[in-house]
């Protein structure tokens, strides 16, 4: 690590104690643009990697909300701007009680790159609040979506900072967010992204994060002249994520044999395939239960409670060609990172935002195996919700088959520019690295260009 990044590091740590998410993932950015920095003086005496990791402004407010019994319960909103240099502030809201200003600034931090990758003109931003969604009632969700939306509807805008869906919100949590949004403001725009195809939502942008995670995978593994087909794959969670990219394995004849929930994990040996899948997509987003219950119809399939007690994650340690982490951030620790590779694991496309600890990273660096950080694999889901923002805009829906086909279009672009920067900064093969600066340049340019504001 270079003496730059080291103090850099310190500073962030001091600054902004608490946060350890922060910390690991300014970390990484900051070990990648130590190269780019040493070429280029410029950026660094205009100071523009320690704007970026200021944010350029943070919203923190109660939610108060009272449930069908009378109940009232108070809860946090966050929205973190990260940065504008190149658009509105664009990224998800997340509703789930780990929720805390630090996880959110280290979402809204790799936003930044990853919104700037995209080619897409859109700044970063993250937001949330620690309300559980989990087992409520649809009228406590609804209730709580509209608190939530009666502060935070004076702060964003369509040419402002425009929310979508993370974990803990989809379609129905979109929907109630974007109702009380319209009936505040008295306009219908498109505000927010992920919204219902009835009222200005893009076919695929469900599908997008996942099925582009894959089409990643698919760019990696063609620079070993390989496709995903017959490959055994290990896919965690079972959310939006996990679901798509569960789908385009299956489509494109690749083999998927786990997935998890907070609670615990699947192994199916004999694979998932689109009965199954079906089954999952039930359990989940209609009857909203836990992946035990694959177990329990799938007799064949392991089901392994999860342990935080344990030092790996079991869902790690199958026999497998390629991973796709997309639960959550550090599910893959130094130790799981060594498992993958011990039973054969050679590709790793991340579903998930930050889902490898540093030491994970550098297990996979290491070994040189196609390893594609969230910011490029999982920047699908963002780059449809920009094209869901140019729909709204044009006020003209586009075909299924025209947004899988630009969705397909930006991640090789994103591919092509992962490898190039990577070449450049003489690190081939580094996609950590290609990302990292790839995502950069364009908002150092635009911050350069902008003077100091
Ligand atoms: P989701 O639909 O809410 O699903 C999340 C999945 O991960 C669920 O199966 C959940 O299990 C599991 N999970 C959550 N927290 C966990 C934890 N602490 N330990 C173990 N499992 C956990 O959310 P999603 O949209 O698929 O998001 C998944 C990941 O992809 C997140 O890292 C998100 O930031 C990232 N991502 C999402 C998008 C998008 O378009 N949605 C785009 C880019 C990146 P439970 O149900 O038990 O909680």
């Amino acid at each position: 690590m270079s003496n730059y990044v080291e103090e850099l590091i310190a500073e962030v740590k001091a600054k902004n104690p608490s946060e350890p998410e922060f910390h690991q993932a300014v970390e990484e950015v900051a070990e990648s643009l130590s190269i780019v920095l040493e070429r280029h003086p410029e950026y660094r005496s205009a100071k523009i990697l320690e704007r970026i990791i200021e944010p350029e402004r943070i919203i923190t407010f109660r939610v108060p909300w009272v449930d069908e019994q009378g109940e009232i319960h108070i809860n946090r909103g966050y929205r973190i701007e990260m940065n504008s240099a190149i658009g509105p502030y664009k990224g998800g809201l997340r509703f789930h009680p780990s929720v805390n200003q630090g996880i959110l600034k280290f979402l809204a931090f790799e936003q930044v790159f990853k919104n700037s990758l995209t080619s897409l003109p859109m700044g970063g931003g993250k937001g949330g609040s620690d309300f559980d969604p989990k087992g409520k009632s649809d009228l406590k969700i609804m209730r709580f979506c509209q608190a939530f939306m009666s502060e935070l509807f004076r702060h964003i805008g369509p040419n402002t900072d425009i929310p979508a869906g993370d974990i803990g919100v989809g379609g129905r949590e979109i929907g109630y967010l974007f109702g009380q949004y319209k009936k505040l403001k008295n306009e219908f725009t498109g505000v927010l992204t992920g919204k219902g195809l009835n009222w200005g939502g893009s076919l695929i942008r469900p599908e997008a994060t996942g099925y582009g995670s894959v089409y990643f995978a698919a760019e990696m593994l063609s620079i070993r002249n390989e496709t995903v087909e017959g490959k055994v794959c290990l896919v965690s969670g079972s959310g939006n994520v996990a679901q798509f990219t569960v789908k385009k394995i299956i489509e494109l004849g690749g083999k998927v044999v786990s997935l998890s929930d907070s609670n615990g994990s699947i192994y199916d040996e004999e694979s998932i395939n689109q009965e199954k899948l079906d089954f999952v997509m039930d359990l989940k987003n209609v009857r909203r239960g836990r992946i035990k219950e694959y177990a329990e119809k799938y007799k064949n399939a392991v089901y392994t409670p999860a342990d935080p007690e344990m030092d790996h994650n079991p869902i790690w340690d199958h026999k497998a060609d390629c991973a796709f982490p997309s639960a959550t951030q550090n599910e893959i620790n130094g130790k799981d990172a060594q498992n993958l590779l011990n039973n054969g694991a050679y590709l790793v496309s991340e579903g998930a935002n930050m889902p490898t600890t540093l030491e994970g990273v550098k297990v996979f660096l290491d070994a040189k195996i196609l390893y594609g950080p969230g910011k490029a694999a999982n920047a699908g889901g963002v780059a449809v919700s920009g094209l869901e923002m140019t729909q709204d805009s044009m006020r003209l829906p586009w075909s299924k088959d025209e947004v899988d086909d630009r969705l397909r279009m930006i991640m090789k672009n994103i591919h092509t520019t992962c490898i190039q920067m990577a070449d450049r900064f003489n690190t081939p093969g580094n996609y950590v690295n290609g990302a990292n600066i790839g995502g950069f340049l364009k908002v150092a340019d635009a911050m350069m260009d902008q003077g100091v504001v």
